[in-house]
């Protein structure tokens, strides 16, 4: 096995408990095969950390144990997705939900991959060739932890091509739709249509909330709004009204299909398939006014006519999301960009009410829900940011 040593800067890091391999972990470039075991030394060679070597969207590898010696095989496989199951025992045994994280990568001890739960059904995503090496190992202890899933489905999200990415990996076929509940709302997924599967679980906190308090007796509008989840959980709580804005063409039918599946007609909505800045512009030309905005962009957009970065353009987004919110109204800004830090997210919202004059309220905030366990020292691995903020004295 390669014994490695790392650079200085990086001792601290890993000593405290990051996990991520980055270019700057090592002093030189190092070659290695796709999913390599490595001893990771410090610069004096005293063992530091056992990793694994892989390429990434975004770093070269993860710490996976700092026990010495540990290697990735079934055995330890397996006591991962052990305790990963303990530690669900209940939203497992949960009547309103079953649709969660089953488990989340390094937080539940295997960097590089997760599994969804749909409703009895497991989505597993990997995040690099590397961790896919060890494919066989990993599935088999799967297998004898959750005997209860029926079949199972696969995302490459390493791969670049969407088309690619899914495919069906053993047990029964799911249905499509596959229904599952959350917080007694249904929703339609398709576990095997490219990386997205129709609902974004990390979110449920949030579709909670909206269903419990936000959205009685209010308008709503949900921008970048996907399949429509958020403004589902607003129509199930009682909103006046949603209008959901997607600029993709999939957006109208699967939204549509969001509200049938709760009962609910689709009719009686507003679904735009549109580009949500001119969205805005028609709204503001129109003075529509909104109780409740929520926005949850995608980090980075490209449109036929413009792009869009959570870095450089959240903060201007506000400022014209501002123009149609109503008197007192709510707003609900999120954001999964690892990159992008939740306190400069929070300046941005401040900066964008100073210049249009406004105060505002920071009403409640949300991270990753409790399924979606991270290591503390890791940011990236707390990709997830959602402010609750309300606009005061308009
Ligand atoms: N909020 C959603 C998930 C959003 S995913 C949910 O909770 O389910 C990001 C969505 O933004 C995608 O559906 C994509 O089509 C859409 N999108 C990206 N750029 C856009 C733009 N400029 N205008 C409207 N929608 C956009």
């Amino acid at each position: 096995m390669k014994k490695l040593a790392v650079s200085k800067r990086a001792v601290r890091a890993i000593k405290q408990g990051a996990p991520l391999l980055t270019e700057y972990t090592f002093e030189k470039e190092v070659a290695f095969e796709e999913g390599e075991i490595v001893t990771l030394l410090t610069p004096e060679n005293q063992f530091l950390a056992m990793a694994y070597l892989a390429k990434q969207n975004k770093g070269l590898g993860w710490v996976y144990s700092h026990k010495e010696g540990t290697t990735l095989n079934r055995a330890f496989f397996k006591e991962q997705f052990q305790g990963a199951k303990n530690r669900r025992q209940l939203l497992l045994h949960n009547e309103e939900t079953n649709a969660f994280r089953l488990f989340n990568a390094e937080g539940d001890g295997i960097p590089g991959l997760t599994v969804d739960y749909y409703n009895q059904y497991a989505v597993f995503s990997w995040y690099s060739e590397g961790i896919y090496t060890y494919q066989d190992e990993i599935i088999q202890a799967f297998k004898e932890v959750f005997p209860f899933i029926k079949g199972a489905y696969e995302k490459h999200r390493y791969q670049a091509n969407d088309e690619q990415a899914s495919s069906y990996l053993y047990g029964e076929e799911a249905p499509a739709p596959l229904l599952v509940r959350e917080n007694g709302i249904q929703y339609a997924t398709y576990l095997d249509e490219g990386w997205m599967t129709g609902i974004f679980l990390d979110q449920r906190h949030v579709r909670n909330a909206i269903l419990e308090k936000y959205a009685a007796g209010r308008t709503v509008l949900n921008t970048f709004s996907y399949t429509g989840a958020f403004s589902v959980a607003a129509a199930m709580g009682g909103a006046v009204h949603t209008t959901s804005v997607d600029v993709a063409n999939r957006s109208l039918e699967k939204t549509r299909e969001q509200f049938e599946v709760n009962g609910l007609n689709p009719d009686d909505h507003t679904i735009r398939v549109m580009d949500v800045f001119d969205y805005l512009r028609y709204a503001k030309r129109n003075e529509l006014l909104f109780d409740l905005i929520v926005v949850d962009p995608p980090s980075f957009a490209r449109t036929k006519k413009r792009t869009f970065s959570v870095t450089k353009d959240y903060s201007g987004m506000i400022e014209e999301l501002i123009d149609i919110a109503s008197n007192q109204g709510t707003f609900i800004f999120s954001s999964n960009a690892a990159s992008y830090k939740r306190d400069s997210f929070l300046e941005d919202i401040k900066r964008a009410f100073t210049k249009k004059g406004k105060t505002f309220r920071l009403v409640e905030e949300f991270s990753l829900p409790e399924d979606f366990p991270a290591p503390k020292s890791s940011h990236i691995s707390n990709y997830l940011k959602v402010f609750v903020i309300q606009l005061v004295n308009k």
